[in-house]
């Protein structure tokens, strides 16, 4: 018997526009054409000016350790296969914003403000994971 699927969603509204570009490979912040605001998760209308001139831009998904937590026992059997225990990261992004995903490093690199980078691993036509992993210093 195979591993149980891990569940992958189905997201709809603004969400959708966000997702769709991780199932395309890439990662895109959602930014105000008024102000330049950058936010997360993604809005009808922008927070700071009101306007709802709002795009997704390519973003370099650098970003720093905001906070972390480490997964002993999975409660999804469709994550199960992943080596455990693997950590969940919370990370400030250059932009501003923060996102959250999950580690490609060991969990003894983990520390508070570490350099990370994204990795977007698309999970089909309309969803993908993000991952995010340390960076050199000097990067
Ligand atoms: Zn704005």
């Amino acid at each position: 018997m195979s591993a149980p699927a891990k569940f992958i969603p189905d997201p709809d509204g603004r969400n959708a526009d966000f997702y769709r570009h991780l199932a395309g490979g890439t990662l895109h912040l959602q930014r105000c054409e008024g102000c330049s605001q950058v936010f997360h998760p993604p809005r009808f209308r922008c927070a700071r000016c009101g306007s709802d001139a709002l795009a997704f831009d390519p973003s370099p998904g650098k970003g720093r350790i905001f906070s972390w937590t480490v997964t002993h026992r999975p409660v999804d059997p469709g994550w199960a296969a992943e080596a455990l225990p693997y950590a969940t990261v919370v990370i400030e992004m250059e932009e501003g914003i923060r996102l959250v995903g999950g580690w490609r490093g060991t969990l003894e690199e983990i520390r508070l403000d570490l350099p990370v980078c994204a990795e977007v691993e698309p999970a089909n036509e309309s969803f993908g994971l993000i991952y995010f992993a340390p960076v050199e210093q000097g990067d």
